[in-house]
């Protein structure tokens, strides 16, 4: 049991202004793993005013020493790695090995590659006359979601330090343990108080205040598009800057000449993911006509390989879904997708056998989704696939721009030029040309309403910096 009291703020462990406290359930045995403050927006403003006040020195803070700071806080985040992997595995519910790989793996590599760049970036150039410096936006806040905490909260938090911003963290009250390991290892880092703080509570009450708040230059926020517009509404009240990562329905197009097998296990492997919890899943798979037949059964196949079961048991592949709501809903849509016309090619709503506990669905594919129904349309967030057939390409684009996101997608072909030059035509932030792997340091982000701006990289750090110009009488220009 992982007992947190008080909030990180201006570098001292901090009695939140009230008692009220949060449950964090363990995804598989349904049992409370660990307990936290639910902040108000009293803690809001305390927070605020350490990260406001903290801004002039972490700026001015040469980049060089910056990175000094974010190596230390890998290393920090190195040493506990184990640690962390069996508590992500605990809250999130993925098997611990791929928890190890992705949930830990990269917010360390991030943390390493955001010490690297404050080096190595380019903060300053001339242009004309003119001398053109980047400088930190302000104070950040950050919200987070529960799909892949650490790595959403790394990809913010690292970018934003990296750019000479002070933070306010506000991670998801559904997986929130690992931001209390992430807050230990910065003060044992020693990074001046105020740079970092963290506060945790439900976003409408704590949340909302951050956003709301006018020492607040900027909202970095990665989860549902509902919540997303929400903060959009409440953060142009002051005109702050605001980044969004949101929802998918991203399209997996396999071509007449790719190689059918490998092109649809490879769709099914992106979609079922974290149990499908992931905004960037490929969870519609296009197919021409002519291989509806063979695609739906590799499909059904693979699907069929993925054993449910305890993430901490060594042999699944799909651990529970997050919550019981969470589980619900999937299960509804499945129905959903059943009495719109939808073959049930494997899986189903009903629960899997042999597990009494634990918020666990089926893996499941349903074939001959309908372009526009509720399936094709809508954000499942589970392990689901939906197969698409198309006439012909432009058919074929038409059905994967044919939704409200843009987020990422994948286009498989006989050849990487013809993939491509579909590729091109797709409006979305990502696409996997033939299984291309996922590049943590390429920028991540969406078009249409999976959001705007971009993290990741020197684009993510970018995210995190104004332009200043200042001009010369041309004899004077560095
Ligand atoms: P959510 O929107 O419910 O919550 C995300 C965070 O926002 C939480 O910290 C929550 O407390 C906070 N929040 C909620 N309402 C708020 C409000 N009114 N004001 C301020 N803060 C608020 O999302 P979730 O259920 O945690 O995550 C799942 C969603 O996130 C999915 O839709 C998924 O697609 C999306 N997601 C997107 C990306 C991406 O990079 N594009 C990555 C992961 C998840």
């Amino acid at each position: 049991m992982y007992k947190h009291d008080n909030f990180y703020i201006n570098g001292r462990w901090t009695a939140p202004s009230t008692q009220k406290t949060i449950d964090v359930i363990n995804a598989s045995t349904e049992e409370v793993m660990g307990r936290i403050p639910e902040g108000s927006e009293q803690d809001a403003e305390v927070a605020v005013a350490a990260a406001k006040a903290a801004f002039d020195g972490w700026s001015n803070t040469p980049p060089a020493v910056r990175g000094d700071f974010l190596k230390k806080i890998q290393e920090g985040l190195k040493a506990r790695s184990e640690e962390l992997a069996k508590m992500i595995a605990g809250e999130v519910g993925m098997p611990l090995k791929l928890s190890s790989m992705i949930q830990v793996g990269s917010p360390i590599a991030n943390f390493g590659y955001y010490a690297k760049l404050a080096k190595d970036f380019q903060w300053e150039e001339t242009v004309g006359n003119s001398r053109i410096v980047r400088e930190p936006v302000g104070v950040v806040v950050c919200i987070t979601p529960w799909n892949y905490p650490l790595h959403q909260i790394a990809a913010k938090v690292a970018a934003a330090l990296a750019a000479g911003c002070t933070v306010v963290l506000k991670p998801s009250e559904v997986a929130p343990l690992n931001a209390f390991v992430l807050a230990e290892t910065i003060d044992a880092a020693g990074l001046p108080p105020g740079v970092f703080n963290l506060v945790t509570g439900y976003g409408p009450v704590i949340g909302e205040a951050l956003v709301r708040h006018p020492d607040v230059d900027m909202i970095s926020f990665t989860g549902s598009t509902r919540a997303g517009r929400r903060i959009s509404e409440v953060a142009a009240a002051t005109i702050k800057r605001v980044a969004l990562e949101l929802g998918g329905k991203s399209a997996s197009v396999i071509l007449e000449d790719a190689d059918l097998a490998a092109a649809v296990k490879g769709t099914v492997n992106a979609c079922f993911m974290n149990s499908g919890q992931t905004c960037s899943a490929h969870t519609r798979m296009l197919v021409p006509e002519s291989k509806y037949k063979e695609a739906a059964a590799i499909a059904a196949e693979t699907a069929k390989s993925f054993t449910i079961g305890d993430p901490f048991g060594g042999s699944a592949k799909l651990g529970p879904l997050i919550s019981d709501a969470q589980r619900d809903r999937v299960r509804a849509f499945i129905r959903k997708g059943i009495e719109e016309g939808a073959e049930l090619l494997c899986g189903g709503a009903d629960a899997p056998e042999g597990l009494d506990k634990g918020y666990f669905v089926k893996p499941t594919v349903l074939g001959r989704v309908a372009p526009g129904s509720t399936l094709d349309q809508e954000e499942v967030f589970g392990p689901v696939l939906s197969i698409i057939t198309y006439k012909d390409e432009a058919d074929a684009v038409r059905i994967a721009n044919g939704t409200a996101y843009g987020l990422a997608g994948a286009v498989w072909a006989g050849s990487d030029e013809r993939a491509q030059e579909i590729a091109r035509r797709l409006r979305t932030g990502q696409v996997d040309i033939n299984g291309g792997a996922f590049n943590l340091f390429a920028p991540f982000g969406g078009y249409k309403q999976s959001g705007h701006g971009r993290e990741m990289g020197t684009y993510g750090m970018a995210e995190f910096l104004e332009y200043k110009a200042m001009q010369f009488k041309p004899a004077k220009v560095a």
